[in-house]
């Protein structure tokens, strides 16, 4: 399976393009990587993240600046019963996958020691 993110200032060359031919241009980026194999793929599927109505394209949220440095500890703080999970509220990459199962883990063991 092979994967690639067509994102940034490069989207506003693929992005207007017909769906087919840019299914050809990331094939053949593939296959300049990977070789002629990958210009016939068993399947091919590519998703505009750009049309998602919250996302918007955006693989993170952010903060606007000052946010964080005022109010940054507030976002962990339990709430009566709720607990505040999710990658924003990791201190390692938050906003990425790594962040989302740290914050998890952090807010299992939180709501453990409840039990
Ligand atoms: C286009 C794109 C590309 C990305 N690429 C990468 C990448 O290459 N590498 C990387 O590490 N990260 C990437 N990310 C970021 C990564 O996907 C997120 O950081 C991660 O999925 C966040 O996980 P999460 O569990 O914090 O939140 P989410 O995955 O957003 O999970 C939150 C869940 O809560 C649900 N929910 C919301 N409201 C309610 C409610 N009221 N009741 C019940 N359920 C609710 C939602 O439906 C959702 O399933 C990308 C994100 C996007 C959008």
């Amino acid at each position: 399976m092979l994967l690639a993110f067509v994102g940034g200032s490069t989207w506003r060359t693929y992005g207007p393009m017909s769906a087919d031919r840019r299914r050809l241009a990331v094939l053949e980026g593939f296959a300049a990587m990977f070789g002629e194999q990958a210009l016939h793929p068993v399947e091919y599927v590519e998703h505009d993240w750009t049309a998602e109505s919250w996302t918007r394209g955006g693989p993170t949220a952010f903060h606007a600046p000052g946010t964080l440095t005022a109010f940054g500890s507030a976002i962990r703080r339990p709430f009566g019963r709720v607990h505040w999970a999710g990658t924003e509220t990791s201190t390692y990459w938050s906003g990425y996958m790594d962040g989302a199962v740290r914050a998890g883990e952090r807010v299992a063991a939180e709501v453990a020691r409840h039990l």
